[in-house]
């Protein structure tokens, strides 16, 4: 220590690590301007080529959507319809098109031609495309005529959906699946009204039942987790504790929540596990054998209340929750998956959504870009959107605990199957995400309260 051999290394990797910080600090200023930039125009804006720009910047675009009509575009050698994608490859939203492009190349094959122009290299492949910002997309049908163009990034299914808009048949995974639903129960729910949990539709366990009572009657739970779940989803949360019921463990008479004291532990998946008692003295015996934090009702409270979904607002356990990662950083929780894509609605940022197969458990990720689906990991991912539909056709969801993810249409219909109760439909992730976005600030704020989550009634 302090010999100069060793200070000089310190100098050095000082230096080193403040060189460092210096480069990640300019690669993020690039990415944070090229985000400021996307936010304001959807895209980054072309640095201006000499002659074939003129006539578009006398007449820039009425809207994002509608450009300058490109003439002196050759028509496909092909006879194909035809993407052209003109961008730069260091451009943050041209880079995340690249892979789209790559798959949409491999599954149109035979019926998209399908080209990258990087108008940073070659400034002259641009000209006569009259694209002003980057990355623009320009659709091209057989006859050369182009019929759309879109600037900024769009996803793989929205590439599909526009063709399919357009009456251009491309081919392509999103096309080429049917739709998938199912509107009557394949068996009737059997089970006695009094052995459902209001909220989760599980089974209710004798000795966790937790009661509400209301003016239309007492309201039953499968445990206090569902009851804080439903409280919080109340429009007037204040007084239902005050009406709130639970299952004494010890002797499985009722007892009022906020008189309760609970033995909180942790099963072997880190998932809490409550026990209720009418006595403190009880639940310090049951603490003897079976472990756990005695905790009173305010304590127990805020601990069920600290993690929240970051789209309606309710408590979850992390366990049971997605991971979602906001504008690539900060990270929150979703407590279903439909949920997920309503954090990019909700705080108007995009997300990294980490969620699991609802039949095999496995890994799915979904990462958007401008309120775009981006990255699907796997790409066959399908969603499940449950919900029921009235006589006048009117759709309502089923709530937070009906909505599932899958890596494949296969795994969807085996867990239909495996659900025999279960109503809903097949929704591809970009149409759930975009009845996410279409909802109102209004919707939104009160999303744990109408909406997705309202508790049925
Ligand atoms: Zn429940
Ligand atoms: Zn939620």
């Amino acid at each position: 220590m302090g010999t100069n051999d060793s200070s000089a290394q310190t100098g050095a990797s000082t230096l080193q690590k403040i060189l460092t910080v210096v480069v990640l600090l300019i690669a993020i200023g690039a990415v944070v301007y090229v985000k400021r930039m996307n936010k304001e125009s959807g895209s980054a804006v072309v640095p201006a080529p000499e002659a074939s720009n003129s006539r578009a910047n006398a007449t820039p675009p009425a809207s994002p959507d509608i450009a300058p009509l490109s003439k002196d575009v050759p028509p496909t050698k092909s006879g194909l319809p035809r993407l052209v994608d003109v961008g730069a490859g260091q451009c943050i939203p041209c880079k995340l098109m690249a892979p789209i492009l790559e798959d949409l190349r491999r599954e149109c094959a035979d019926k998209l031609e399908v080209e990258f122009i990087d108008v940073w290299k070659d400034p002259d492949a641009g000209e006569g495309y009259g694209v002003q910002t980057i990355p623009t997309q320009i659709f091209y049908d057989a006859t050369g005529q182009e019929r759309f163009r879109h600037q900024g990034f769009l996803g793989k299914e929205d590439i599909l959906a526009k063709w399919e808009e357009l009456g251009v048949d491309v081919g392509g995974s999103a096309q080429a699946t049917p739709a998938f639903s199912r509107w009557e129960p394949a068996q009737p729910d059997t089970r006695p009204k009094d052995q459902v949990c209001y909220l989760c539709d599980g089974d209710i366990n004798a000795k966790t039942r937790t009661i509400l009572n209301t003016p239309g009657g007492d309201v039953l739970f499968c445990s206090t987790h569902c009851y804080l779940i439903t409280h919080a989803s109340l429009t007037d949360p204040e007084k239902s504790h005050e009406k709130a019921s639970t299952t004494d463990w010890a002797t499985g008479a009722l007892h009022p929540v906020t008189a309760s004291t609970y033995l909180y532990g942790m099963d072997s998946q880190g998932r809490p596990t409550v026990r209720a008692f009418a006595d403190s003295a009880a639940a310090t015996a049951e603490q003897q054998n079976f472990g756990g934090n005695i905790l009173n009702w305010r304590a127990f409270e805020r601990k069920e209340l600290s993690t929240r979904c970051a789209f309606c607002d309710r408590p979850v356990y992390p366990e049971d929750a997605s991971v979602v990662h906001v504008d690539g950083g900060i990270q929150t929780w979703a407590c279903c998956v439909m949920c997920g894509l309503g954090v990019v609605a909700r705080t108007g940022s995009d997300i990294d959504l980490e969620a699991k197969d609802a039949l095999t458990g496995e890994a799915l990720r979904v990462v958007t870009y401008e309120g775009h689906v981006a990255v699907l990991e796997p790409s066959t991912m399908v969603a499940w959107a449950g919900a029921t539909k009235d006589a006048a056709g009117k759709i309502s969801s089923t709530g937070c605990f009906k909505q599932a993810f899958f890596a494949t249409d296969e795994h969807l219909r085996q867990w239909v199957e495996q659900h025999p109760t279960a109503t809903g439909q097949r929704v591809t992730i970009r149409q759930a995400l975009e009845a996410k976005l279409k909802l109102t600030p209004e919707q939104i704020s009160k999303a744990c309260k109408i909406g997705e989550c309202t508790p049925k009634q």
